[in-house]
């Protein structure tokens, strides 16, 4: 049984300040819920802060992005050690947003979520279709392409460990998610190809996550999905009570 992941990712919102107040209001809100495993991704000059806010509960820390060399000259950005030093203990790789605005390739994903890794962390890989994709029905070929390519030398052990979300690009920010079925079928094939490049066991220990849109009022239908182990949210992690309003809508 694998237990939900409710994974919040603030993008570049939110000061430090505004972060320690956030996990103090979410802390208080999560005291009677079980059954769910929460976790927050602020920016990095924030983890620190919402690490110290958030010892002794629940709360997850993770961070957004990282370089996947341990130091060097590589202004403005920070290593994996670094943000595990502030508090993270996941690291989102890969998100839709890297990939498009920054240049992140499949390679630089494997580069990084093996950076998180070794630093002990577990990196929460993001994977995912635009819409130009789906439209010419390269959605599956896609996601094949990105978990070969991306997780390449991955162990089983560490598939296990690790948390997978699939993003479709056209649903993220968009205010326009997959529907249950969507998700369910590109959540099937991943399980699929999971099972049979890194064996049954580690596919089934695997979490993978739907991104796009998420919200209180569509999260039900889409956790009903079996190969849904919960979501990656942006837009309505901001605040803590629509983001409680999903932590809830998971718990088992
Ligand atoms: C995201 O940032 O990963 C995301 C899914 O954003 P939103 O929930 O706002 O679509």
């Amino acid at each position: 049984m694998r237990t939900p992941l409710i994974a919040g990712n603030f993008k570049m919102f939110k000061t430090a300040a505004e972060t320690a107040a956030y996990v103090v209001e979410l802390r208080g809100l999560l005291r009677d819920v079980n059954g769910v495993e929460v976790v927050i991704a602020p920016p990095s000059t924030s983890i620190q802060a919402a690490a110290v806010a958030a010892e002794g509960s629940p709360i997850g820390v993770g961070a957004q992005n990282i370089h996947w060399e341990r130091e060097g000259a590589f202004t403005g950005e920070v290593s994996a050690g670094m943000v595990r030093a502030a508090g993270a203990r996941f690291v989102i790789v890969g998100h839709s947003e890297r990939r498009t605005l920054f240049g992140e390739t499949n390679d630089t994903v494997n580069k990084k979520m093996n950076a998180v890794i070794a630093a002990g962390m577990t990196p929460i890989v993001c994977i995912g279709e635009t819409l130009e994709q789906r439209d010419r029905n390269e959605t599956l070929a896609v996601l094949d392409r990105q978990i070969t390519e991306g997780l390449d030398g991955v162990t089983g052990e560490q598939l296990a460990a690790m948390v997978l979300a699939y993003e479709p690009v056209w649903a993220i920010g968009t205010g326009r998610n997959a529907t249950p079925a969507q998700a369910g079928e590109a959540h099937f094939h991943i399980r699929q190809r999971l099972k049979q490049w890194f064996g049954l066991e580690s596919a089934e220990h695997c979490r993978i996550l739907y991104g796009g849109s998420v919200k209180p009022d569509n999260i039900a239908k889409l956790i009903t999905q079996p190969d849904v182990d919960g979501a990656l949210v942006g837009g309505a992690s901001l605040d803590p009570k629509s983001f409680l309003a999903i932590i809830r809508g998971a718990a088992i």
